[in-house]
């Protein structure tokens, strides 16, 4: 049986009976509305821990006044039921009262790969992820914490924190879950009407086109050119960015550097009405 924790206290207390008893703790942290992307988290996890915490918690900090808080996708019972199935042994579920008290006052900051890409249009974002997990952290204390690379800054941006602030815990990426059509699996994807959610799996596609194009004549420029208005004939609205970056820095390449073979990654936010989607690849491995 999974066991459900709202307290702090309660989770401290579940934690270290679980070490007393001589587990290794695994994390995955989540805002709930759970797709087979977190779930395949949670496979990884338990491949590198003997009990599995999930957290829910649908973070205010990360979202600007006006985004999609109100109505992001809610389903506890449901979430818990998944969990359950999947072996996981512990649930997370703080209120925000709990999260951040009167009178909280502290932020973690990260720069590096948090510059540019997701930032330039969503620039409170990282704050809030970076403080939440940084909690989510020090509450759980893991040995080991997944992350999925569909949010491939995030789990950069996390990877640095990590190594920043010495915390110990080892961060693992996991690879990105898609629908059968390539469209990776996300929360909000509930949001998009029919019509959208036929035009949405060109993103993926395009990535694809792209990222072959980008290593085979490289030019990085001439790539996101190409890309975006992929992106806009398909029937996107609006194109956030499309950039081939730096893997592990997430700096703009030169084609020197992609010559000379440097790991790459082609990242992408587009929006289809009011919903906005994210994606990258490997291009090296399309
Ligand atoms: P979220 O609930 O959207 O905050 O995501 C929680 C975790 O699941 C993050 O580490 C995400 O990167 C990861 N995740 C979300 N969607 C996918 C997916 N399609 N494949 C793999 N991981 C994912």
């Amino acid at each position: 049986m999974i066991e459900t924790v709202r307290s702090l206290s309660t989770l401290r207390e579940s934690v270290s009976r679980r070490r007393a008893a001589g587990k290794r703790i695994g994390l995955v942290p989540t805002m709930g509305a759970l797709h087979e992307g977190h779930l395949t988290l949670v496979d990884i996890a338990g491949q590198h821990s003997d009990d599995v915490a999930v957290s829910l918690f649908v973070n205010p900090t990360q979202f600007a006044p006006g985004e999609d808080l109100d109505r992001y996708p809610r389903d506890e019972e449901g979430d818990r039921a998944k969990l359950e199935d999947r072996g996981a042994s512990l649930l997370w579920a703080p209120g925000p009262e709990q999260m951040y008290p009167d009178g909280f006052a502290t932020s973690v900051s990260v720069d590096g790969p948090s510059e540019g890409l997701e930032t330039g249009y969503r620039p409170h974002f990282f704050g809030g992820v970076a403080t939440v997990v940084t909690k989510l952290l020090l509450q759980v204390l893991p040995d080991v914490a997944v992350f999925g690379e569909k949010d491939y800054q995030q789990l950069q941006v996390i990877r640095r924190l990590v190594r920043d602030l010495d915390i110990p815990v080892q961060v693992v990426g996991g690879p990105t879950i898609r629908e059968a059509d390539g469209l990776a699996m996300s929360s909000r994807n509930a949001y998009l009407s029919a019509e959208h959610r036929a035009i949405a799996p060109a993103l993926k596609r395009i990535l694809d086109d792209t990222g072959r194009q980008a290593v085979s004549s490289p030019d990085g420029e001439k790539a996101e050119t190409f890309a975006t208005e992929a992106l806009i004939s398909a029937g996107f609205d609006k194109v956030d960015y499309v950039a081939l970056r730096h893997a592990d820095s997430l700096k703009p390449v030169t084609t020197n550097e992609i010559e000379a073979g440097a790991p790459l990654r082609l990242l992408a936010a587009a929006h289809l009405g009011t919903t906005r989607l994210i994606d990258n690849i490997d291009p090296r491995s399309v």
